[in-house]
């Protein structure tokens, strides 16, 4: 019988894509099958974040649910790695509470995966390697997909911005660019097996190759992955406002395949907590990136992230961002109340945000933003768009996938069209998501 693994993935993109890399290692060295649940597994691999406080705490309680199952099986190998065990003191804590974990490893060492559980295998001593410095990019090729027709390709790792509030250049190292020509070899060959939409990945893209380390910019790298020849979409993320320029956006002008949806985060919209998470640029400076990209495309579409409650935030700068979310007109946006991560200067901030008052924010700037969301999808009611169909909703009976703008779309189709584009008439907007039928040209 073929043994079979499990992977319980937290937090961002960044990780599903680093579960694909855990998968297709499990995959080389033996583990033929995805388990359909934990109990099943021979192997399983917790993927952490650390980025929000209730990731941490979900990830806790799901490791320490397995206690039992260890006891009943006690071949099962259990492996937690990821930004959690990267923290600074955390794999003390984990040993301390989960005697039973068999491994630890941490983000910059993933590719020694395979060695560890090989170790593992032959002693019965817990395995933890977790590097501390980030050291040479390890290039992976066998990452196993699960998400056609998309796919994600880092393009860098870590980075140097050490916002106020947030923990990952401390456990993601400093910012790493993968070679180009990597890059674009990768790309080639997910388009050559069918893949339809390429997104690529870094915590900062725009500062991708700017240490020198490629002689490309990311609008060059850009340009190379969007001159590739063949019918797929291009997006990136994540853009930082401070880096994001106009060669970007002439770089989209000139290929149409890459989507005029740009997620760039903006957090707040007031200079003083701006100043104070570190993001290094204005209110103003970050309208001023909004109305380049728009006299380039005026329908260009934009998501955002924003904190509400961070320390030192009045009411006064918490309607600066509600001004500032109706000005640009956000397609959809993240909105997360401020927790403090231990580890992060904003934790020793002073005057923190009452929670009653986060609450209050979250709510009323969650339903601004879901304003917004309809009034764009009813516009959307007797326009026809292109379509990259993704999967099929079982529960719904209705094949889905996005138009360049993200914008969800259902419909219904006797043939399977995952990984096709198809154009679609929408007749019905319901919050978000789009219904509508196939128009055949
Ligand atoms: S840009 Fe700021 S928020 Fe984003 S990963 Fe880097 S430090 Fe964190």
């Amino acid at each position: 019988m073929s043994e079979k693994y499990f992977i319980v993935t937290y937090g961002c993109q960044m990780n599903v894509h680093e579960s694909e890399k855990i998968a297709g290692i499990l995959r080389r060295i033996g583990y033929e099958e995805e388990a359909e649940k934990k109990e099943e597994a021979d192997i399983i691999v917790f993927n952490t974040c650390c980025i929000r406080e209730n990731a941490e705490n979900h990830a806790f309680g799901n490791i320490g649910a397995l206690k039992k199952l260890k006891k009943q099986k006690p071949h099962l190998l259990i492996a937690v790695g990821g930004c959690m065990t990267q923290e600074k003191g955390k794999t003390d804590v984990l040993k301390k509470k989960f005697p039973f974990i068999d491994i630890m490893f941490g983000t910059l060492n993933l590719e020694e995966l395979e060695e560890l559980i090989r170790k593992k295998k032959l002693q019965k001593k817990r395995v933890i390697s977790i590097r501390e410095k980030e050291g040479e990019i390890v290039e992976f090729d066998d990452a196993y997909r699960t998400s056609y027709p998309n796919a994600w390709v880092n393009i860098m790792y870590g980075c140097n911005n050490f916002c106020s509030y947030c923990i990952v250049p401390y456990v993601r190292g400093r910012e790493r660019s993968r070679d180009p020509e990597n890059i674009v070899a990768e790309v080639k060959k997910l388009v050559a097996e069918g893949y339809r939409e390429i997104t690529l990945l870094g915590q900062n893209v725009n500062s991708y190759g700017s240490d020198g380390s490629t002689g490309v910019t990311f609008a060059e790298l850009l340009d190379r992955v969007a001159s590739i020849a063949g019918k797929f979409r291009v997006r990136f993320m994540t853009s930082h406002p401070k880096d994001f320029n106009e060669d970007v956006v002439k770089v989209m002008q000139k290929h149409p395949k890459i989507c005029r949806l740009v997620h760039l985060p903006v957090q707040s919209g007031s200079n003083s907590v701006l100043s104070a998470m570190n993001r290094r640029y204005t209110r103003e400076k970050y309208l001023q990136e909004v109305e380049m990209l728009r006299s380039y495309f005026p329908e260009a579409e934009l998501t955002t992230d924003i904190i509400v409650g961070f320390p030192g935030e009045t009411e006064e700068d918490y309607l600066a961002t509600e001004e500032l979310v109706k000005e640009v007109n956000f397609a959809s946006a993240f909105t997360f109340v401020y927790s403090p991560r231990e580890g992060t200067k904003a934790t020793e901030m002073p005057n923190h945000v009452p929670e009653e008052i986060q609450k209050d924010r979250i709510m009323r700037l969650v339903a601004l933003v879901n304003s917004l969301t309809r009034q764009k999808s009813e516009a959307y009611v007797g326009k026809t768009v292109e379509i990259l169909c993704e999967d099929y909703d079982e529960k719904k009976g209705l094949y889905l996938g996005r138009d360049e703008f993200g914008r969800m779309g259902y419909f219904k189709s006797e043939k399977n069209l995952v990984g096709e584009f198809i154009s679609l008439k929408v007749t019905k907007a319901n919050g978000i998501s789009l219904f509508g039928e196939i128009v055949v040209d």
